[in-house]
């Protein structure tokens, strides 16, 4: 899949008109879940090949104004390194999303990040929906259980990471969270089963020319 990067392209792409909805969305304000909504703008990418989706942007990603811009980014490309895709492969091909695009703040407890609820969730889906129809990837990475949950249901990370999942001719492949601060990963057992997603990966990269 290919998105333009001039104008004249970008008019063409389905994607068009995508930036300017987001960047203007104040859903979540209105509603009264954010204080001052600050969505993050739309990547816009020569040569798509996947799509990632995460939780909701962290504080690093609402300072810089663009998708995984904090250590879940670096954790994430070096998964993708992992799994032998070549070095910039993650900025490049990766076309970086979430379920919502407004970091939510701190949790009340002041420990971590504040998750999005359901209801925000459903107010920014339809810009998911439209980066997904737009681009039409084979192959989309679910970064975290929020994520994965999403598309697959709810079930615990120990059934879904390390396995790929064929829904209507698209691959997901579900990954935990990539934060760098996942006690998930802590367990040998957990990640073991990242070794296992990243595998799949790979088998992926070779068998679908990613
Ligand atoms: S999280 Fe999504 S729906 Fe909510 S204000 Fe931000 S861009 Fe709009």
């Amino acid at each position: 899949m290919s998105i333009g990067t001039c104008s004249d392209e970008r008019q063409a792409s389905p994607l068009a008109g995508l930036t300017e909805a987001v960047l203007a969305c104040r859903a979540c304000q209105e509603a009264g879940f954010l204080q001052r909504a600050n969505p993050i703008r739309p990547a816009v990418l020569d040569d798509a090949r996947m799509v990632l989706i995460g939780q909701a942007p962290g504080p690093v990603t609402d300072r810089k104004g663009y998708h995984f811009a904090g250590p879940a980014g670096t954790f994430l490309s070096a998964w993708l390194d992992r799994a032998g895709f070549p070095a910039g492969y993650f900025r490049e091909h990766v076309y970086l999303s979430s379920l919502t695009r407004c970091f939510p703040g701190k949790s009340a407890s002041g420990n971590g990040d504040r998750q999005p609820s359901t209801a925000e969730i459903g107010l920014c889906r339809h810009f998911l929906d439209w980066e997904l129809e737009g681009l039409n990837p084979r192959v989309v990475l679910l970064v975290g259980k929020m994520a994965i949950d999403a598309f697959l249901g709810k079930q615990p990370l120990e059934r879904t990471v390390g396995r790929v999942f064929s829904v209507h001719g698209r691959v997901f492949v579900p990954l935990p969270h990539a934060s760098g601060v996942s006690r998930w990963l802590n367990t040998p057992a957990h990640r073991a089963l990242l070794d296992q997603a990243l595998g799949e990966l790979s088998r992926l990269r070779v068998e679908l020319n990613l």
